[in-house]
């Protein structure tokens, strides 16, 4: 065979291969700004609801202060009772006590409420936390996975880039430029198999001389449908990638027809 068509067969092998890499590795970047982005989110609401609590806490000591100072009040209300001079002076000193210690009575239920509510944001809190967390170090443990994984791909696109140069250096420059061509063009395969006359990509047939000289093995020729370069399929049987579509499995079909809602 001439090597220039096991060359052209290679190379076209590598560049599917490098266009699969190439996928993977751009999903990484995405991936890893997409797991910063969740990780800040949840470190944004975990920030929201440590500051309702501080607000919640605040509150609570507003009150206690008010409390306090009520309860300094009802000190001096029953201080001046030991000097109050007529029964009228008294009744005003007890009407003074009695709405004072309503104020602070009320205002002790508040706090209490308060502190179940500073409780339970608490609680709810931590375990907001622990769940951070735990999900901060599966972030950082994927993170790692895919920069791992980033370098290996790297390292086997370099290897490939290279494979493919001295592959490209084996066959003629027209042959390449041919094959780059009709591969930015039919985006996939350019180099393709001829069976029983016809190529196998555009399904047309091949001049039964071209078929014979593709048989030889020895000379690459163009389809004259499609453009697309031609070996002989027997020159590669062991490869599946030829550019026919695969065959659809019959029971499949069968299934199919079978099922009530197809
Ligand atoms: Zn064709």
């Amino acid at each position: 065979m001439n090597p220039q068509i096991q060359a052209l067969f290679d190379l076209q092998k590598r560049d599917r291969q490098l266009h699969v890499l190439e996928r993977k590795l751009d999903l990484i970047p995405k991936r890893l700004v997409e797991l910063d982005e969740d990780m800040k989110k949840l470190a944004k609401m975990l920030e929201g609801e440590q500051k309702k609590c501080e607000d919640t806490r605040a509150f609570q000591r507003t009150h206690e202060r008010a409390l306090a100072e009520e309860e300094e009040m009802l000190k001096n209300s029953r201080a001046k009772m030991g000097q109050v001079k007529n029964p009228r002076e008294l009744s005003a000193i007890q009407r003074e006590i009695e709405s004072t210690r309503r104020m602070a009575n009320t205002r002790t239920e508040e706090i209490n409420k308060i502190k179940a509510a500073v409780e339970e944001t608490e609680t709810k809190l931590e375990g907001m936390r622990a769940s951070f967390e735990d999900i901060r170090g599966k972030a950082d443990a994927e993170a790692e996975r895919l920069r791992k994984a980033q370098t290996k791909l790297e390292a086997k696109l370099a290897k490939l880039e290279t494979n493919r140069k001295d592959l490209k250096g084996q066959v003629e420059l027209d042959t390449i430029r041919t094959y780059e061509r009709i591969r930015k063009r039919v985006g996939g395969m350019a180099f393709v198999a001829a069976s029983e006359g016809r190529c196998t990509a555009c399904k047309m047939h091949v001049p039964h001389q071209t078929f014979v000289a593709l048989r030889k093995g020895e000379e690459i020729h163009s389809c004259e449908s499609c453009g697309r370069l031609l070996f002989w399929k027997g020159l590669f049987p062991e490869d599946e990638a030829t550019g026919e579509p695969k065959a659809k499995a019959a029971p499949e079909k069968r299934a199919a027809k079978a099922s009530p809602s197809a």
